[in-house]
């Protein structure tokens, strides 16, 4: 499996020379498999920009899975050449609402709010919710299982490749919402370990330090070493710290990966891994 990072920001853009290394856009993954094109797209913050060079000008055909609705999770739908493509075929699937996933969508993407709704998106695309379980998504097998965060239906992803590789998504995430766990970062619950159990990589909300949390983790956020703790006890095998707080700039983000370096990655824009 290969996986492009194409943007790994936090709740909102954050461009700018403190943010040229890490990035300034908001989450987007691409993932193949062996040498082919992306065929799995996992959330579509403002990184999905990035996909046209991935592509090299073609047209995204596969699937789109939204972790939540969030803008920093949808912003980049309408802004993305590789997607917004008359040769594009894109079956998109977020999380079940209580409203058809189109008509969620376009609840923020529509007039007054946007100059188009999800209908005006170019090339073929399918709108549809998902529930927890297993599912087919782009050739990968994916098993979408509801993670605690504040205000909207979120899913964490485990995607398994046809040969076996795997990786588990959880960008947005509050484990606090289940209690305090036992070192104050909220606890390793049954929905997590399902997801990051024994993956190869896991990428993983990382947006406050410890002395951050306990001021912000009412923002519905994980601390870095709730990610670690998690990496841990589900062994996976890398751990991949995304969803970076829009405040924090490249040299901080130096000093938290010298600070983890032997247990975390810290992502970047940019970057392209195999798992
Ligand atoms: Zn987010
Ligand atoms: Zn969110």
């Amino acid at each position: 499996m290969r996986v492009w990072v194409l943007g790994c920001r936090g709740s909102t853009p954050a461009p700018g020379p403190a943010t040229v290394r890490y990035g300034g856009n908001t989450s987007a993954l691409a993932l193949a498999m062996d040498d082919g094109p992306p065929t799995l797209l996992l959330d579509a913050g403002t990184g999905l920009v990035n996909l046209q060079e991935v592509l090299g000008g073609e047209a995204f055909r596969g699937a789109l899975l939204l972790s939540h609705l969030h803008w920093d999770h949808t912003h980049g739908l309408p802004f993305s050449p590789a997607t917004d493509h008359d040769d594009a075929a894109v079956d998109l699937r977020l999380p079940a609402q209580r409203v058809p996933a189109h008509e969620a969508l376009a609840r923020a993407m529509s007039p007054p709010h946007f100059p188009i709704g999800p209908d005006g998106l170019r090339g073929a695309w399918s709108f549809r919710g998902l529930e927890e379980g297993r599912v087919e998504a782009g050739g990968f097998e994916v098993l979408a299982r509801e993670i605690p965060h504040k205000g909207g239906r979120t899913f964490g992803y485990r995607v398994v490749a046809p040969d076996g590789r795997s990786l588990a998504y959880l960008p947005d995430h509050q484990p606090t919402a289940l209690g305090t766990g036992p070192h104050g970062f909220g606890p390793v619950h049954e929905a997590a370990r399902a997801l990051a159990d024994g993956v190869d990589l896991l990428v993983h909300d990382a947006q406050y330090t410890v002395e951050e949390f306990p001021t912000s983790q009412h923002f519905g956020h994980s601390a870095i070493d709730y990610a670690v703790a998690l990496a841990a006890v589900a062994e996976a095998g890398r751990l991949l710290a995304f969803h970076h707080a829009p405040t924090r700039p490249d040299d901080e983000l130096d000093e938290l990966a010298a600070r983890f370096a032997s247990t975390v990655t810290f992502a970047r824009e940019g970057d392209h891994l195999s798992v």
